[in-house]
């Protein structure tokens, strides 16, 4: 979207400069959640769309079980190499604790949330997702409450993917 101009202006068959990232709707756009161990442990769930991770801190981590429904508090956009991010953030800044990719893949959004910069802000968004540990079809929506702004539940949808028993990220093995 934003890399329109920059596009129009190249015929990347010739010149060196880099190709943009988003090459069309049907493109395969990462995804992934890193655990957290803050000063409360969460689980950074994120989206790329439009060359930055949208993201999302869900503190009881993500649900294959439909029935557990998990609150997403909406964060800052990311750069898009966050999605590589592991390690130690410093004691004394911002987040300090270790990082650790707890899932990665691909996710796709479904027909109704292709355009994603307005499915956000309607603050509804349909997508499957293809991790190691997350997939099959996934719901965020933002809850509609004025004093929590930023809040979504993560909610998944009953597939086969789908699991019934409790799911607890804590007891699955990061990827
Ligand atoms: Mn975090």
């Amino acid at each position: 979207m934003s890399l329109n101009e920059y596009n129009k202006k190249r015929d990347f068959s010739i010149t060196p400069e880099p190709k943009p990232v988003i090459t069309g709707k049907n493109r395969k756009l990462v995804f992934v959640v890193q655990k957290h161990q803050a000063s409360h442990l969460h689980y950074d769930f994120r989206l790329e769309s439009d060359g930055v991770l949208k993201s999302w801190a869900i503190p009881k981590g993500p649900s294959m079980n439909p029935s557990e429904k998990r609150l997403a508090i909406m964060v800052e956009d990311h750069p898009l190499d966050y999605a590589k991010f592991e390690g130690e953030i410093p004691a004394g800044n911002y987040g300090a604790g270790e990082v650790e990719i707890w899932d990665s893949g691909v996710w796709v959004p479904d027909q109704k949330t292709e355009n994603v910069a307005k499915a956000l802000k309607a603050g509804l968004l349909e997508f499957s997702l293809d991790g190691k540990s997350l997939k099959g079809e996934f719901t965020l929506v933002k809850m509609e409450t004025s004093d929590t702004p930023n809040s979504w539940l993560l909610i998944k949808k009953d597939d086969g993917y789908a699991v019934h028993e409790k799911y607890d990220a804590n007891e699955v093995s990061p990827h």
